[in-house]
C-alpha cells in the first residue's frame, strides 16, 4: 500500500481507542469535566452496561452557547493555553481530546447553560459531526448524554464484557471521585436503580461511609500527614483490624486526579508492614498534594497514571504518613504472628529414627491399591512449627504443609460435591445483614444464583445490603464474611468464576498453618490427602509435600 494520510474520522476513531477504553472510561471523562467546572452536584446515570446510554448531569459553570460545537474540535481546551502551562495543571483534563473521543465512537449530545446566558444551548453528534442544534433552555450546568457507545466499533464492543462487570467498572469510577471530592455531592444510578449517594459534606468519612460501608467507616483512622508543607498527604486508612483479600480497596489521588500507582501502593503496604496477614491488604484512601511542578500528568492518554519527580520523597512521605497514623491511633495493633508461638517443639529423636524404616512399594501419596482401613502409607512423626506435619514413607523424609494439604482436599471436596448439586449448608439463626459498595452489589447482581450453589443464600435487602440466610457448612463458625467479600471483590477472572470460589472457599475453610493439631486429626489429614487423586499442590499451585528422599539424606551425611 501507498503511504497517505488517514482521513480525519478513521484518526479519531483510532484516537478515541486510547481514551475510551470501556463505558468507565467515558464516566470518568465526563465526571472530570464536571468537577474541573466547579460543580457542586454530579449526577451519573448507566444503562446497558453504559453501553446503552451514560449520561452525566452537573451544576458547573456551563460551555457558552457559542463554544459548545469547539469543545467537540479535537485538541479543543478551556483549561491550559500555552506550553508554560503544562507544567503547571491544576485542572484534571487539559488534552481537550475527551469529547471529541467520545463522540467518535458513540451518539452524544449535550445541553447546557451558563449563569449569565438566558438560554442554554442542545447540539447533537452522530458519528462526529454535528447533527442538530438549538437553543434550549436548562439551569446552569451541563449535561452529556452518551448513547449507543462502541456501535460503529465492533471489535471494542467484543471485548467488553457483561453489563453487570461494566456497571461495576462505572461504580467504581464513580466511588473513587466521590472519595476524593466529599464536598460534591454524587448520586449515581445503573440500570435506573440508585446505587450510591454521597452527602456533599465535605467530610472524607462520610463519603468512605457512603462507598465501603459504615462498618468500615468506623474503622478507618484519620491520616493527617504534614500540616502546610508539600508533598502534603491526607485521608483515611482502615485499622490493623480490618483487611482486604485484594488490592482493590487502595485509592490515590495526586492532586486529587484518581491515579494508579504500582508505588504508591507499595508505600501503603510497607506502612502496613507485619501489621496485617500475609495476602491481605488494607482499605486506604490517600490524597497526595504535590506543587504541579513535581508531578507530570501528561504521560498517558486517560491520565491515571503520573511520573513524580522525586519518586523516593514521595515514597517515604506516603509511607510515614500512614505509619504514623497507625501507631498513634491504633493503639494495639493486632500483630499476627508469623512463626507461632504454641509451636511444638519438634522432637529431635524421631526424624532420625525414622530414616531406619524400610520403604513401602507404592508412592506415599498416591492412592493406595487396595486400602485398608486406617492403614497409612505414611508414618506421621509429628508436627513441626503447628505447621507441618513430619512423616516417614517409602523412601525417606516427608515435609507435609498442613494448610495447602487440607485446601486442596476441601477443594476436590468442594468440587465434587458442587457436581452432584450437594454442597452441605449452614442456615443461620437469624439473616446476616452485610454491607456492600456499588462496586460488589454488581457483582453480587450477576452471581446469586452461583453463590447460592455454593451455599450462600444472599437476597437484596435495599440497594446497598443483602442479607445472608444460608453458608456454606464447610466455612460455618469461620470468618466467611471475609470470603464472601473476597468473592464479591473477584470481578475479572481468567478462569471460570466458580472456580475461583471453590479455591476461596477451600483457602477459607481449611486448617491454618499455626494450628496445633491431635494426634487423631494428623492421621485423618493425612488418610485424606493421600486418598486424592492430585495431591502435589494446593489449589494456588504451592507445593503440599515436599520430600527428602534417603539417597539424599545419605549423600548430606557423607554416608555415600
Ligand atoms: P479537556 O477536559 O481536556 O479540556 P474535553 O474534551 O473533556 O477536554 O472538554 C473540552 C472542553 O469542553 C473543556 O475544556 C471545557 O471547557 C468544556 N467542557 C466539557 N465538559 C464540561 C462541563 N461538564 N462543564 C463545563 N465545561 C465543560
Ligand atoms: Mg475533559
Amino acid at each position: 500500500m501507498t503511504i497517505r494520510v488517514l482521513d480525519k474520522e478513521l484518526v479519531m476513531r483510532i484516537a478515541a481507542g486510547e481514551v475510551v477504553a470501556r463505558p468507565a472510561s467515558v464516566v470518568k471523562e465526563l465526571v472530570e469535566n464536571s468537577l474541573d467546572a466547579a460543580s457542586s452536584q454530579i449526577t451519573v446515570e448507566a444503562r446497558g452496561g453504559g453501553v446503552g446510554l451514560i449520561r452525566v448531569t452537573d451544576n458547573g459553570t456551563g460551555i457558552a452557547a457559542g463554544e459548545v460545537e469547539l469543545a467537540f474540535e479535537r485538541y479543543a481546551t478551556s483549561k491550559i493555553g500555552e506550553l508554560d502551562d503544562l507544567e503547571s495543571i491544576t485542572s484534571l483534563g487539559f488534552r481537550g481530546e475527551a469529547l471529541p473521543s467520545i463522540a467518535a465512537v458513540a451518539e452524544v449530545d449535550v445541553v447546557t447553560a451558563t449563569a449569565g446566558e438566558t438560554a442554554g444551548a442542545y447540539i447533537s453528534l452522530k458519528e462526529g459531526a454535528i447533527t442538530q442544534r438549538r437553543s434550549q433552555g436548562r439551569s446552569q450546568g451541563t449535561t452529556v448524554t452518551v448513547r449507543n457507545l462502541f456501535r460503529n466499533v465492533p471489535a471494542r464492543l467484543k471485548f467488553l464484557k457483561t453489563p453487570s462487570t461494566e456497571n461495576s467498572h462505572i461504580a467504581n469510577a464513580v466511588s473513587q471521585y466521590a472519595l476524593a471530592f466529599p464536598e460534591v455531592k454524587f448520586v449515581l444510578l445503573l440500570e435506573g436503580k440508585v446505587v450510591l449517594r454521597t452527602p456533599g459534606s465535605g467530610q472524607m468519612i462520610d463519603s468512605v461511609s457512603e462507598v465501603y460501608g459504615l462498618e468500615v467507616a468506623g474503622n478507618m483512622l484519620e491520616v493527617k500527614g504534614t500540616a502546610d508543607s508539600l508533598p502534603g498527604v491526607t485521608g483515611a486508612v482502615s485499622a490493623p483490624a480490618l483487611s482486604r483479600s485484594s488490592r482493590n480497596y487502595l485509592s490515590f489521588f495526586v492532586n486529587r486526579r484518581w491515579i494508579n500507582s504500582r508505588l504508591l501502593a507499595r508505600a501503603a503496604e510497607e506502612a502496613y508492614h507485619g501489621l496485617l496477614m500475609v495476602g491481605k491488604y488494607p482499605i486506604v484512601v490517600i490524597n497526595l498534594r504535590l506543587s504541579p511542578q513535581q508531578v507530570d500528568v501528561n504521560v498517558h492518554p486517560t491520565k491515571n497514571e503520573v511520573k513524580f519527580q522525586q519518586e523516593n520523597v514521595i515514597f517515604s512521605a506516603v509511607q510515614r504518613a500512614i505509619r504514623q497514623a497507625l501507631i498513634e491511633q491504633a493503639l494495639v495493633p493486632r500483630i499476627e504472628p508469623k512463626s507461632p508461638a504454641t509451636a511444638a517443639p519438634a522432637q529431635p529423636g524421631l526424624p532420625i529414627r525414622a530414616l531406619s524404616g524400610t520403604g513401602h512399594a507404592a508412592s506415599p501419596v498416591s492412592p493406595p491399591e487396595a486400602p485398608v482401613e486406617s492403614q497409612l502409607l505414611l508414618r506421621i512423626l509429628g508436627q513441626l512449627a503447628s505447621t507441618y506435619i513430619v512423616a516417614e514413607g517409602p523412601d525417606g523424609l516427608y515435609l507435609i504443609d498442613q494448610h495447602a494439604a487440607h485446601e486442596r482436599i476441601l477443594f476436590e471436596q468442594i468440587k465434587r460435591q458442587r457436581a452432584q448439586q450437594e454442597i452441605e449448608v449452614q442456615g443461620l439463626l437469624e439473616p446476616v445483614p452485610i454491607e456492600v459498595t456499588p462496586k460488589q452489589a454488581e457483582v453480587l447482581e450477576e452471581h446469586y444464583a452461583d453463590l447460592a450453589e455454593f451455599g450462600f443464600a444472599l437476597e437484596p435487602f435495599g440497594d446497598r445490603t443483602c442479607l445472608v440466610r444460608t453458608v456454606p457448612a464447610l466455612i460455618h463458625g469461620r470468618d466467611w464474611k471475609a470470603l464472601l467479600t473476597e468473592l464479591l471483590d473477584s470481578t475479572e477472572h481468567k478462569g471460570d468464576w466458580t472456580e475461583s470460589v471453590a479455591i476461596s472457599m477451600a483457602c477459607h475453610g481449611a486448617i491454618r498453618a499455626g494450628q496445633t493439631l491431635a494426634d487423631s486429626e494428623l492421621r485423618e489429614l493425612v488418610r485424606q490427602l493421600e486418598d486424592l487423586p492430585l495431591p502435589r499442590t494446593c489449589p494456588h499451585g504451592r507445593p503440599i509435600v515436599i520430600h527428602l528422599s534417603l539417597g539424599q539424606l545419605s549423600k548430606e551425611f557423607g554416608r555415600s
